[in-house]
């Protein structure tokens, strides 16, 4: 983040603006509306601006900038068209901690003023740190279509009974409960409909009905597909909003755990340098004893839950102990990196089936990890696609058995790196060097492995070309 956006009180405080011109007179209007008081400095005033000062809504010194003028000021802006007035303002402003903003110079500013949807008390602030702000204009007309002006409404209403609320329920989850059946229930219909005193009474009443015994928890399964954040389900979007806490492994990429609710807790029960990954009985046990507590817990996994994902041991202790939930599937491995890497799994000319396995290392007799174990006879028959999940370290003893096993050593085959993301790489060759490729590409996991006469498609197919 380029700088953190903050929402700053200017209620009868005094901002200092220098300029008397359009743009001048477009921050003025900007800091009127968040109530500040203003000192504007400039040796000429736009006609719109003089008529504010007669109003006695701004306070004016027909005069070039002097230092002084910062005094007492908790905020500047410089919108002259001066380039060493700007120069000099933001110095001052700087030497002296406060916040300064110089119209379309970024260099000069210590803030910048975001694009606005204001649904007051709601206000929603977009910015593109100074790099594209048209991009930022057209997201904030999408958003100002998107939200309904009714919405500043509704968080008045629900403003004004916020203290009634915190005492009608003994803790923030309960709150959260109640007010989102309120968000999203018959009360805000009737804001939206514009029907205030009839929303007014049903809130009444509804906080009047309300329980205030344990809420019960929730499991959410979801898969959080391959990495790219837009292969998400609306549904699995819809609940990794809205859970307490998630707990999420290191398959989920960062770009899908940003779009995990803000103040949900994250427990993470993947492997970490330093230990082993949570055994599978403690993950379980883990999720019971949280929705348990009352929480909606989002289990938070790669790709899919039911494709070698252990989901499907999850729900059974769940489904045991009786605690409520629902699975969300996610776009499996096989699915999205084959589609990203150009490389359909099926083809009326190379192959009418496809198989999707793991190519997991065995340990031998003596602890050491040699061999990979798997039904070679059924992955070497022809015209089929084989999609091998976890194989990275055991690539070349696959290979090799699937030569000996009857495939043709110049059978086409790829790997697959972050499939997706755009950290993804593809190294691709056939069963007698693909190995030795992959080893020279020094290719980390997670990676897909794909073996059969598709992979040559590629070369036509492959559009995702991430820089
Ligand atoms: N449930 C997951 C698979 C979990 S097993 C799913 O449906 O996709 C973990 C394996 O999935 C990794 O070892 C790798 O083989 C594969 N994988 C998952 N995401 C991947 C990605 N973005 N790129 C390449 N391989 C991936």
């Amino acid at each position: 983040m380029e700088a953190l956006p903050i929402f700053i009180k200017l209620k009868g405080r005094r901002c200092l603006v220098v300029g008397g011109g359009e743009v001048a007179l477009r921050k003025v209007t900007m800091l009127l509306k968040a109530d500040a008081e203003i000192l504007l400095v400039a040796p000429a005033l736009h006609e719109r601006l003089q008529q504010l000062a007669a109003e006695k809504r701004i306070q004016v010194v027909m005069d070039t900038y002097q230092p002084a003028h910062l005094q007492t000021a908790c905020l500047v802006v410089a919108a002259t068209d001066d380039d060493a007035v700007n120069q000099q303002v933001s110095e001052d402003a700087k030497a002296c901690n406060i916040p300064v903003n110089v119209v379309d110079a970024p260099a000069l500013c210590t803030f910048t003023m975001p694009s606005i949807v204001d649904r007051s008390p709601v206000v929603i602030a977009i910015s593109s740190s100074g790099t594209a702000p048209v991009l930022a204009r057209m997201i904030r007309s999408k958003l100002e279509t998107l939200i309904p002006a009714s919405y500043g409404r509704l968080a008045q209403l629900a403003a004004d009974f916020r203290d009634a609320v915190k005492a009608r329920f003994d803790n923030s989850q309960k709150r959260r409960v109640f007010w989102e059946a309120v968000f999203s229930g018959p009360v805000a219909e009737l804001v939206f409909s514009g029907q205030e005193a009839a929303a007014r009474h049903a809130l009444a009443n509804q906080l009047a009905a309300a329980d205030n015994a344990t809420v019960s928890g929730e499991v959410y399964l979801v898969g959080g597909g391959p990495g790219d954040p837009d292969l998400l389900t609306f549904r699995a979007l819809r609940l990794m909003q809205q859970a307490d806490v998630c707990v999420y492994d290191k398959l989920v990429s960062p770009q899908v755990m940003e779009l995990v609710r803000r103040d949900a807790e994250l427990i993470y029960v993947g492997k970490a340098r330093d230990r082993h990954t949570l055994p599978q009985e403690d993950i379980n046990a883990l999720l019971v004893r949280l929705a348990k507590e009352g929480k909606r817990v989002l289990r938070l996994k790669g790709g899919d839950p039911f494709i070698f994902g252990r989901g499907g041991e999850e729900i059974e202790t769940l489904m045991d102990q009786g605690v409520p939930f629902q699975v969300v599937p996610g776009i499996t491995a096989a699915n999205g990196v084959s589609t990203y890497a150009g490389i359909p799994l099926t083809h009326r000319d190379h192959a009418q089936s496809c198989i999707f396995t793991t190519g997991h290392l065995k340990a031998g007799e003596d602890g050491h990890v040699t061999s990979v174990e798997l039904d070679w006879p059924a992955l070497t028959r022809p015209n089929q696609t084989v999609v091998i999940y976890m194989g990275l370290a055991g690539l070349p003893d696959i290979c090799r058995q699937l030569v000996a096993n009857g495939l043709p050593a110049s059978t086409p085959a790829a790997v697959i790196q972050q499939g997706t993301m755009p950290q993804q790489r593809v190294v691709a060759g056939d069963l007698t060097n693909l190995a030795e490729l992959v080893a020279a590409a020094e290719l980390k996991s997670p990676c897909l492995i794909i073996v059969g006469s598709v992979v040559t498609l590629r070369h036509k197919l492959a559009w995702f070309q991430p820089a």
